[in-house]
Formats: structure tokens, C-alpha cells, sequence
């Protein structure tokens, strides 16, 4: 077990969208994206952090039976050893040791830590009240997008971060903080990470699904406000620019290959 501190990037496979879904001026294009579905793991001398942990083993399996209508409309290729209990073993990490389930939201493709919370016996699920409110409440437009099967059930230890509580610092040394940024979902958080080595990232998740929204040449087109969106996005780039933080985006194809993807990691 890692007793230093890393990031780790996973990919939990991908899910092939239509390009209308990610752009708001690609309204009529159908052309099939290859959205990769990333999450993150931190390694912490004072226990590990998963954030979101992908897609829930189910999806591996038959996500149509999981997912229901996303998955009928939109192919999602993933294989049972990207699921994040095989991944955690893996790169030796025991989950056992996982001390936090950080969300950034409740979507689908975040919920695979959730789906096998009985099997992280030590861990709290960190996420806004915005968002968790939102998911136990869901409007019909949002149904396609959660899947209550992964969190809707007795026993998870939820930890609701309030909204005064934006910049949260996990561990109050400066690794990890959640800041507020919605827009994608009300509830929304991004993550800013500093590594020892002096490497820093901002995990923009689906604040910034791609460098394009990121950098506002594209607009998202799955958002539940596009006004919040833009703030967050312009957000997200002052953080980077403070922390002198390489943005990591939530689904970007492109940039995602560019990353050290697990079972390497950054120090
Ligand atoms: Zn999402």
C-alpha cells in the first residue's frame, strides 16, 4: 500500500455519445464521440481518497439492464477489470484504505465507488447537499443521467459539504480541495490537487468536459445552467492559473491520451 502521496488516473472505458450531446453549436451533428470516462485516486499517509471511481461493475456486465436509456441509445464499452475494485488491486492499493469517497456529482458514469460502498468499509461519501438533495429528488429531464441503484440505498455513510463550505481542504494540508462549480449539475465540485513534487492539477470533471469548454470555443450542451457553467469554467481557468495547475478535463478524448494514466501516477 502506498503510504506517499499520488494521483492516479483511471479510465473506466467509454461511452460513445453523439456529438450534439456534447456541444450546445453541434445541435445537429450525429457523428459518435469516444468519451472516456475517467476517475481519480489519491494516496494519503492519513487514508485515500477515490474520487467518483467510474462506472458501477454492473455497467461492465450488460449496462443497457444498469443504465437503461442512455446505455440504449449510446454504446458504452467497458471491461469488468476496469471496474474500481479490480483497479484498486491493481496498483496494490486496499480498499480497506480508502478513508474518502470524494463525488463530483452523482451522475451515472461517477457512481462505481457507490455501487460497491459496503466494500470500502472505512469510507465516508463526501458530496454537496445541492447535489445529493438533487439526486433524491430527481426531475424527469435528469433521469437518464443518475442511477439511483448506485446510491439510493440504506447504509452509505453520506458526508454532505455545505454550500459555505466551498474550498473544503480534505486534509487541511493544501493536497485536495472541492471547490463550487456548477452549472453541468447545482451541486457540482472541481477539484484542486498540489503533489510534494510540486505538480498541481485542477480535476475539472464535468465542469469541463473538454479543453474546448474549458477554454469557451465550445459550449457544453448537457448543462442545467449555462450561465453557471460559464462562471464555472472561468473559474476553474483563474484556479489553474493560480495554482500554475495543468486542467484535467472530465471527458475530453483528445487530451485524456495525454495524461500518465494509471497504473502509472503523478508524485
Ligand atoms: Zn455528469
Amino acid at each position: 500500500m502506498a503510504d506517499d502521496i499520488r494521483l492516479y488516473l483511471f479510465e473506466c472505458g467509454i461511452i460513445r455519445i453523439p456529438r450534439y450531446v456534447v456541444n450546445l453549436a453541434d445541435a445537429l451533428d450525429e457523428e459518435r464521440v469516444d468519451n472516456p470516462t475517467p476517475w481519480y485516486l489519491l494516496t494519503h499517509p492519513r487514508g485515500n481518497v477515490v474520487i467518483d471511481g467510474g462506472n458501477a461493475p454492473e455497467v461492465a456486465v450488460d449496462p443497457v439492464a444498469h443504465w437503461g436509456y442512455l446505455a440504449e441509445r449510446s454504446p458504452v464499452i467497458m471491461r469488468p477489470d476496469q471496474a474500481l475494485l479490480p483497479e484498486l488491486e491493481r496498483v496494490g492499493v486496499a480498499p480497506e484504505s480508502v478513508r474518502w469517497v470524494v463525488q463530483s456529482h452523482l451522475h451515472l458514469d461517477h457512481t462505481g465507488a457507490l455501487a460497491v460502498i459496503d466494500r470500502l468499509p472505512t469510507a465516508e461519501v463526501l458530496v454537496t447537499r445541492t447535489e445529493h438533495e438533487a439526486a433524491h429528488n430527481l426531475q424527469s429531464w435528469e433521469r437518464a443521467a443518475y442511477c439511483p441503484a448506485d446510491y439510493d440505498k440504506p447504509g452509505v455513510p453520506w458526508s454532505l459539504l455545505e454550500d459555505g463550505e466551498d474550498g473544503y481542504d480534505i486534509f487541511g494540508d493544501g493536497v485536495l480541495r472541492c471547490w463550487r462549480t456548477p452549472g453541468h449539475t447545482a451541486g457540482h465540485l472541481s477539484f484542486e490537487v498540489h503533489l510534494p513534487s510540486g505538480a498541481s492539477f485542477v480535476l475539472a470533471v464535468d465542469a469541463g468536459n473538454t479543453m474546448e469548454h474549458v477554454n469557451e470555443t465550445q459550449m457544453p450542451a448537457f448543462v442545467q445552467s449555462t450561465p453557471d457553467a460559464i462562471r464555472s469554467v472561468r473559474r476553474l481557468r483563474r484556479l489553474a492559473w493560480r495554482a500554475q495547475a495543468r486542467i484535467v478535463p472530465g471527458h475530453d478524448p483528445e487530451e485524456w491520451p495525454s495524461f500518465r494514466l494509471a497504473p502509472e501516477y503523478y508524485t
